[in-house]
This record gives C-alpha cells, sequence and structure tokens, in this order.
C-alpha cells in the first residue's frame, strides 16, 4: 500500500509481493512506506492504517502505548537497532529477537529473526527489513550478541570482547548483532538515553 511514486516504486512492491516472509520497507525512523502481503498477518490488516506508521503502532508492539520509538524499552528495540545498523550500510545484519505484541488484547511472543539492509531509492534511503518467523525455541538456545561495527562479542557479564577472544573460549557459538555500548553512544548519539 503506497502513493503513486513512479515504476521504481511498482517495480519494488512486486519484489516485496514475492517474498515469502513478511518485510517491509521503512524510513530512519521506522515509518512504514511499504510492506508485502505476507506482512498482513503481524500488521494491522487496515492497510490505510499501516502505512506510514512507526513500525510498532503498525505491529501493535506491547512496548508502543505511548507511541513506537518513546518508550524505554524502545531504545533496545531490536527492529529499530536493525534499522540502525542499516542506516551504518551494515547489509547482513541478523537478529535473533523477541517481539512482544498485543493479539486480541492478549500479549504474545513472537520469535523472529530480524534482517534488516539500505535500499537506495529515487526519493533517498530506505531499510528494507525482513522479518523471519523461526520456530527455535528462543530460550532454549543462547544467542551472544556480535556488535556488528566492532566486530566485539557481550560476553555473559555484560562486557564486550574481541571475537577471537571469545570464539577460542566457544567456537560454536551461536551469534546475533547488536549494537555495543561504545559504538551506540559513538554512533547514535544518545548513550546517555541507555538503561
Ligand atoms: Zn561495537
Amino acid at each position: 500500500m503506497h502513493e503513486n511514486k513512479g515504476e521504481t516504486w511498482d517495480t519494488c512492491q512486486e519484489i516485496l509481493d514475492r517474498l515469502p516472509s513478511p518485510a517491509v520497507l521503512v524510513d530512519d525512523d521506522a515509518a512504514i512506506q511499504m510492506h508485502n502481503h505476507a506482512a498482513s498477518q503481524f500488521l494491522s490488516p487496515d492497510p490505510t492504517f499501516v502505512y506510514r506508521r512507526k513500525f510498532g503502532d503498525a505491529l501493535h508492539c506491547l512496548h508502543s502505548a505511548s507511541g513506537c520509538g518513546n518508550s524505554a524499552e524502545c531504545q533496545t528495540c531490536p527492529v529499530r537497532e536493525a534499522i540502525n545498523c542499516s542506516r551504518f550500510g551494515f547489509t547482513q545484519v541478523r537478529l535473533r529477537c523477541e517481539l512482544l505484541v498485543v493479539r486480541e488484547g492478549q500479549s504474545k511472543r513472537i520469535a523472529l529473526v530480524v534482517t534488516a539492509s539500505p535500499l537506495k531509492l529515487e526519493n533517498g534511503i530506505l531499510h528494507l527489513v525482513v522479518l523471519e518467523s523461526t520456530s527455535e525455541g528462543f530460550h532454549q538456545r543462547h544467542f551472544q550478541p556480535i556488535c556488528p561495527l566492532c566486530k566485539r562479542i557481550q560476553i555473559d557479564d555484560g562486557c564486550w570482547e574481541g571475537l577471537e577472544v571469545v570464539l577460542k573460549k566457544n567456537p560454536r557459538a551461536d551469534l546475533t548483532h547488536k549494537l555495543c555500548t561504545e559504538c551506540r553512544s559513538l554512533y547514535l548519539g544518545h548513550g546517555d538515553r541507555l538503561p
């Protein structure tokens, strides 16, 4: 669902609709510019409600009561994290996460792998966010966050260590992307708002 923005835009919609996974095109602040058929199962069924809404609002994220992007949880939201990485040009960012959404008045957890990559279009750069459902029990597996910028890995006590050090101890570690505290503060400039 989008305004008529020309041929490239139509092609984009066609490509998105062929993806089997839910996919959205969002701006830097997670406002939805386009979404595919598969995303309809995740988002509000009313397409006029979805268009230009922030992702969390359209998804009925549990933390969007005061608007997507405004709660303390939004500072570490995995979807926003993926979009932020995409803003810095990282094209292969994959985050394993759980999103808490409200469905029929009940909160529900959805386990997902979120992928985001930048897409240059006529009107500027948007971010292609793809959501893959994962049947793997999220809590049964331990994913170690790796910062896509400095390549350090977060260890159990919350500190970040070099990739080689961690992989030497556990070469089979399951990894997921997450910006480390320093890179977040350096690149996003809001380290003071970190929890
Ligand atoms: Zn880092």
